[in-house]
């Protein structure tokens, strides 16, 4: 392509809504614009890489032997209620209601829509494994679209859906897919690591998520030094805190007047406590029902954890009128004495059940209850009490005796075993050897397309732009002519731009009318990796100019080898 006929508007200034440098500079490289919150068109630039990406997931599919298929865009709520995922998803599931009343929903995965076609066409165990594939656009109403691509309501998704007669056929999928993706974010240029996963909405007994280390990245990594254990937050286990000893003569429960403390800090700042010795009472409904989590004051519940305890029912945090109605009290007052017994079931974190004495709430609007002992003054045990693990993990635990450590990072794909969760409530079942009916077992696996563009900015970039892996670049080779006036710089250019393009390489020509500086500027900020400079000075003594992207240094070399050069160059990016 020529410079001069292409659509990039490259911007200077940096955008003031564009938080983090991926979203800046995907921005002021004129590879997108925003046309609302958490939507974005893809301007040329922006949608060869988008397709760079998308070619790279299609062939490895493809070789790993997924089937390519399209699914539509707006599917029935139906197929949502009969799996429940309606609740699920909640207000993140875009909805509408059609001239006929009915309502739709904009696909945000497709598991009931692949999984209702499994059930109408799959008859015998002979058809598996089955491996189908889609690459689409999704749609999610998050409540925070944020950071450009990274995270916004519309976006591309590679997501495969296989299906298997028993668990052993669903392993090697699983496996090859799990493969699969590493050659994927490799061949995206990513360095990734890969994590133990809940699986969330998407439920099942196994997951991983493939995730790029990345200090502006919204998921939180948790892994020993030795990386024997990694898994992001929403699953990190800890090892149970020991039992502290008791004080002596702790008194009886007391409750204390403490007016308008409904937050852990308010309260520690009026009783000079600290967050580590309250518990904290959280009231949840599943369906119809009262569930508790208590968790220490300076713990979060981990609501993965917690789904898990709760053999994942939906639930969901109690509204205002029900909390005050089942406690007793204002928000913020709750507290275990005489509540735990009310509910229809109790999860208790573990921290919770080791601390030696406590403040909690009072139950009674304004007041706080001070020497508070787990297990003398409410219940540890019981037939509606569980103690488990539904905390997130903090700095200072550690998980079977190793120390945990934290990093942040973006997660670009997720792999789930998801059994027979779908295909029992869609009705997927074929015959098997014997002749008798069995549910199909099924895994799903995602990738972001759009994430992986975001990340590889994210991670490669100077003050002076992005420096893309050779793979993904919009462009393999630019040429900047310089000196435009000039016949023979202009044929030189030209000459080597076709040669190239024969050879079957991406190559933008920046034929522009312009100065030397902003053409350079403008290669350095869009950042195709390998840079062919023709100019008039040079060319004088028979020489061009080759320079990567990602090193300062350039090298002359003569006009008559610029095409095998470049060639190897090409090459070796590509090997590396
Ligand atoms: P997250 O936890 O970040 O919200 P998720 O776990 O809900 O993502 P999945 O359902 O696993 O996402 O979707 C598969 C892939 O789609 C993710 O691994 C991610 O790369 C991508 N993805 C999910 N949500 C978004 C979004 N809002 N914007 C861009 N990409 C997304
Ligand atoms: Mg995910």
């Amino acid at each position: 392509m020529r410079y001069s006929q292409m659509f990039i508007p490259t911007v200077k200034e940096t955008p003031a809504d564009a938080e983090i440098p991926s979203h800046q500079l995907m921005i002021r490289a004129g590879l997108i614009r925003k046309v609302a919150s958490g939507t974005y068109t893809y301007l040329p630039l922006g949608f060869r890489c988008l397709n760079k990406v998308i070619n790279i997931i299609r062939q490895e599919m493809e070789a790993a032997g997924a089937q390519e298929i399209l699914m539509p865009a707006i599917q029935p709520i139906e197929l949502w209620q009969q799996t429940g995922r309606d609740a699920d998803y909640g207000p993140t599931m875009c909805r509408f209601q059609d001239r006929h009343n009915r309502v739709n929903v904009l696909a945000p995965t497709a598991e009931e829509v692949v999984t209702a076609i499994a059930a109408g066409e799959l008859k015998s165990y002979k058809q598996l494994p089955m491996n189908l594939y889609q690459i689409s656009p999704k749609f999610r109403d998050e409540f925070r679209p944020r950071f450009g691509v990274l995270r916004s309501r519309e976006f591309m998704m590679k997501d495969a859906y296989s299906f298997h007669a028993d668990e052993q056929s669903l392993q090697q999928t699983y496996q090859k897919m799990y493969d699969t993706y590493c050659r994927i974010f490799k061949r995206c240029g990513l360095e990734y690591v890969i994590v133990e996963a809940e699986t969330g909405e998407m439920g099942g007994s196994a997951s991983h998520q493939f995730s790029i280390p990345c200090e502006n990245g919204e998921d939180i990594i948790v892994h020993t030094e030795d990386n024997s254990y990694a898994a992001n937050l929403e699953k990190a286990a800890v090892d149970p805190l020991p039992q502290q000893p008791k004080p002596q003569d702790i008194g009886q429960p007391e409750d204390v007047h403490t007016p308008g403390t409904g937050t852990i800090e308010a309260v520690c700042d009026f009783l000079k406590t600290k967050p580590a010795q309250m518990i904290k009472t959280l009231i949840y409904k599943v369906e119809d029902q009262i569930v508790l989590a208590l968790v220490r004051g300076d713990h979060d519940l981990n609501a993965e954890k917690f789904t898990v305890a709760l053999d994942r029912q939906h639930n969901e945090l109690a509204d205002e009128k029900t909390i005050e109605q089942f406690t007793g009290a204002a928000v913020g007052f709750a507290g275990p004495i005489g509540l735990l017994e009310k509910a229809s079931k109790v999860i208790i974190d573990q921290a919770v059940a080791v601390m030696p004495v406590a403040v909690s709430g009072a139950n009674k609007t304004d007041y706080h209850t001070a020497n508070v002992v787990p297990g003398r003054d409410f219940p540890l045990s019981g037939a509606n009490i569980q103690i488990a693990d539904i905390r997130n993990a903090v700095e200072g635990d550690t998980y079977k005796g190793k120390k945990l450590l934290f990093k942040r990072g973006i997660e670009v794909g997720q792999v789930f075993k998801l059994g027979t969760k779908y295909s029992s409530k869609l009705g997927a079942k074929v015959l098997d050897e014997n002749g008798s009916e069995t549910l199909c077992t099924m895994g799903c696996y995602g990738i972001g397309v759009n994430r992986i563009i975001a990340s590889a900015v994210e991670l490669r970039n100077d003050k002076f732009g992005i420096i893309w892996p050779i793979s993904i670049a919009p462009f393999e080779v630019i040429i900047t002519a310089l000196n435009q006036e000039d016949a023979e710089v202009v044929k030189t250019a030209a000459d080597i731009y076709e040669k190239l393009r024969q050879k079957g390489i991406d190559v933008l020509l920046d034929d522009r009318e312009l100065r030397p500086g902003p053409k350079f500027k403008d290669a350095d900020l869009i950042g195709i990796p390998i840079r062919i400079t023709v100019g008039k000075k040079a060319l004088a003594d028979g020489n061009i100019e080759l320079k990567l992207r990602s090193e300062s240094k350039s090298r002359h070399i003569p006009v008559t080898d610029a095409l095998s050069q470049t060639l190897e160059l090409v090459e070796s990016l590509y090997a590396d």
